[in-house]
This record gives C-alpha cells, structure tokens and sequence, in this order.
C-alpha cells in the first residue's frame, strides 16, 4: 500500500474538483411537480397492505415508525436539513406528501413543512397518547404514520408539519425549473 501515498493527494484533489463541479450536488429538474401530480397515485385511492407485506417493504426504521407510530432521534434523520428543490413523497407507498417550497428551517431536528402538496394526501387523526393532545399526521393512501402537526408555523398556514425523514423519499428531480 506504501507505493500508493504519493498518488493519495492528487486522488484528493480530483475528488474535490468532482465534487464541486457547477450542478452535480443538485439533479436538474425534469418533472414538473404539476406533471408529477397528475401521474401519481389519484388522491383518495386506498392501499391497504398485510403487516407481513410492509415488513417485507420497509426498513427496520421505517416499519418502526410508519407502521408502529415511532418517532426518529431529532437531527439524525437524512432530511431536517435538506435544502434541495424537490418532491417528497410517502416512503411507504410513494404518495406524494410534501413539497420544498413549503419546507421551513424550524430548529426542531425533522423535517417541517406549512402545508401538504395537496388538499386529501395527509390525513390527521387526534392522538391523545403520552399525556399530550396532538393531532398525528398519516399519510392518507397508505395510513403510515408520518407525524404531527402543530399551530404554530410560519405563514401563510401558521401550521408546522413535523415529519419523520424515515417516512419520506426525496425526489430532486420534480421541480419547478426556477429553483
Ligand atoms: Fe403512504
């Protein structure tokens, strides 16, 4: 392996430059979110699944929290910082739930959100477990849990959605071509 050091600063460097090239952290987009829309899954259609058949789907996490109603650690989740343009869907059944535009930095550690992409995706529930009354949020194809919503967002909805990164997929490539 010896002979291989004096190479190890270039290989560096050429990662570096790999790296920083002008467009390769963020895909184009090639989708418009409305094109997106229109081809997903119609709102109101149901997916109802066998616990063996999620399990079978999902991660460990992810069956942990979309199907047993978990909660991810703050700030270890792959999207509470995600600053990408982008469509986030239903890690469960793919569902489109959320959109980058409505995405706000609230310093809770998971993702949050003012509004859902459309009226119909997200369905609340009350939840009065662990002596609190919140209002859960499910995603309303697939009834996986995603996770609450509370009244005190920023506008234009004054509501937060606060989400779990382990019920979402992150699609960059459905984007307006403005961002
Ligand atoms: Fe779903």
């Amino acid at each position: 392996m010896k002979f291989l050091m004096p190479f190890l600063p270039i290989a560096l460097i050429a990662l570096f430059i790999a790296c920083n090239r002008p467009g390769s952290a963020q895909p184009k987009p090639t989708v418009a979110p409305a094109a997106a829309l229109a081809t997903a899954p119609p709102v109101g259609e149901k997916l109802e699944l066998s616990d063996a058949e999620w399990k079978k789907r999902l991660t460990e996490e992810q069956y942990q929290v979309l199907r047993e109603s978990g909660t991810e650690r703050a700030f270890t989740g792959a999207f509470w910082k995600e600053k990408h343009a982008g469509l986030y869907v239903c890690a469960a059944c793919g569902a489109p739930l959320f959109e980058s535009t409505t995405k706000f930095d609230s310093g809770t550690g998971w993702p949050s959100f003012t509004s859902p992409v459309q009226d119909g995706r997200v369905a609340n529930i009350v939840d009065d477990t662990h002596g609190m009354k919140r209002t859960e949020v499910r995603c309303a194809r697939c009834g996986g849990h995603l996770g609450h919503v509370f009244d005190d967002g920023p506008a234009p909805t004054g509501l937060r959605y606060c989400i779990n990164s382990a019920s979402l997929d992150f699609h960059p490539e459905v984007a307006s071509e403005e961002h």
